[in-house]
């Protein structure tokens, strides 16, 4: 009878996910919270307990370990990211095991308004059987990326445990603020020293993701005619009614985020401050491809150089700069880790599917910087909400996917 890892990984992902480690876009500190190392000191005293070789704790925040190898074989990188989204509360998350789900909807102690239904989301329907975990209603789970993190420290202390097994050697990086797109720092590639890596990051079994958008930021400052309203006729220039014709200007029932799926890209408004004499707009740019993205771009630049035609006495300006790129572009030159999970994936018995991540992992920026990193599936479900859960069984095939890397990485 094989091992099953069904009750590690629950007392795991509850164990970490009742850890507050939320990341702050608006810190400029690395790691962007403090809170963070409660999880990452956590892993580390973890990894050096089951064994683990190498556990360094990086001056960027992220843990490394080795698991040497038992066969020769290209060195694999497993990375899971131990921040969870800065969008909903996640202070204070009381992680609830629900054993053998019986296919109904699921309420919520903290929230009895909240309900988490099978006819809305099918996928749970597949689960009935299954331990789901969730949160208690007031805040998000963080099984992103907590499950990714249960599942790599469970194949780490299983491949630690057991010498017999065949496999290659091993990189583990767990890495703080990836979702506030600050995950990858400058010195990880060399850090992390494997020929490819693989991400858990991802949601139903079997997703084998080598595609995310490519992303840009923009930003646009307009600067008004600042005086007394009083005194105001045929001088004043308003700030706000410049911003707000920009906003209206742009194409809002075709290219934003609420309006598309699939392979389309969009524009998205983030953010807007200011007043009457000075706006600054944020946006974020996406689009699977390079042209679509840049024609987004453009599209921007030119509606800011309309609006700037209209009222000469202000000043609008628009700058666009690139945040990651689809890792695909370098991954369809060398399949290599895709193969290998998907291959994988068949020992197991599993019908591997390739989706288009409509976002980026730390796999993007790893890709683009010479370490290619497909992302792999954890199970997690309706993530950065209170809705989110996840299933033990779900991440246990993760667990066993992880596993067949490991040795089919060995055997080449
Ligand atoms: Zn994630």
């Amino acid at each position: 009878m094989p091992e099953t890892f069904n009750q590690e990984l629950e007392d795991r992902l509850v164990r970490y996910a009742a850890i507050d480690s939320q990341s702050d876009e608006d810190s400029p500190s690395s790691p962007s919270t403090a809170v963070q190392f409660d999880m990452l000191n956590l892993l580390e005293a973890e990894l050096m307990e089951i064994g683990a070789q190498d556990v360094t704790l990086t001056e960027y925040g992220a843990i490394l370990a080795t698991i040497p190898g038992t066969v020769e074989g290209p060195t694999i990188g497993f990375l899971a990211h131990v921040d969870t989204a800065p969008q909903f509360n996640a202070s204070g998350v009381k992680p609830r095991v629900i054993k053998g789900y019986n296919g109904g909807e699921i309420t919520y102690p903290d929230d009895p308004a909240l309900v988490l239904s099978p006819a809305e989301f099918p996928y749970l329907a597949e689960k009935i059987g299954h331990d789901l975990i969730t949160a208690s209603g007031l805040t998000l789970l963080g099984a992103d990326d907590k499950a990714g993190v249960a599942i790599i420290m469970t194949a780490a202390r299983h491949l630690l445990t057991t010498p017999g097994l065949k496999h290659g050697p091993i990189r583990i990086a767990f890495t703080p603020d990836e979702e506030i797109g600050r995950g990858v720092d400058a010195q990880l590639p060399k850090d992390l020293g494997a020929d490819f890596a693989y991400t858990f990051d991802g949601g139903k079994v079997g997703e084998i993701e080598y595609e995310t958008f490519s992303a840009d930021a923009a930003e646009v400052s307009i600067t008004g005619v600042s005086i007394h309203p009083g005194f105001a006729k045929g001088k004043m220039v308003n700030a706000i009614h410049l911003a707000a014709k920009i906003i209206e200007m742009m194409p809002q029932a075709t290219k934003t985020p609420e309006v598309t799926d699939g392979r389309e890209g969009f524009w998205h408004a983030t953010e807007m401050s200011g007043g009457s004499s000075e706006m600054k707009l944020k946006f974020i740019l996406r689009d699977f491809e390079l042209d679509g993205l840049a024609a987004t771009g453009r599209m921007l630049e030119q509606v800011c150089a309309a609006v700037q035609a209209t009222e000469p006495r202000a000043k609008i300006s628009c700058s666009i700069r690139p945040q990651y790129r689809n890792m695909r572009y370098w991954l369809e030159n060398d399949m290599t880790p895709v193969e290998l999970a998907r291959k994988a994936c068949g020992t197991l018995g599993l019908d591997p599917v390739s989706v288009p991540i409509r976002g980026g992992t730390d796999g993007s920026r790893l890709t683009e910087m010479g370490v290619p990193c497909p992302n792999l599936f954890t199970g997690m479900q309706n993530i950065h909400g209170p809705l989110e859960w996840i299933s033990v069984q779900d991440m246990a095939v993760a667990t066993d996917l992880c596993l067949a890397i490991a040795e089919a990485g060995a055997k080449g």
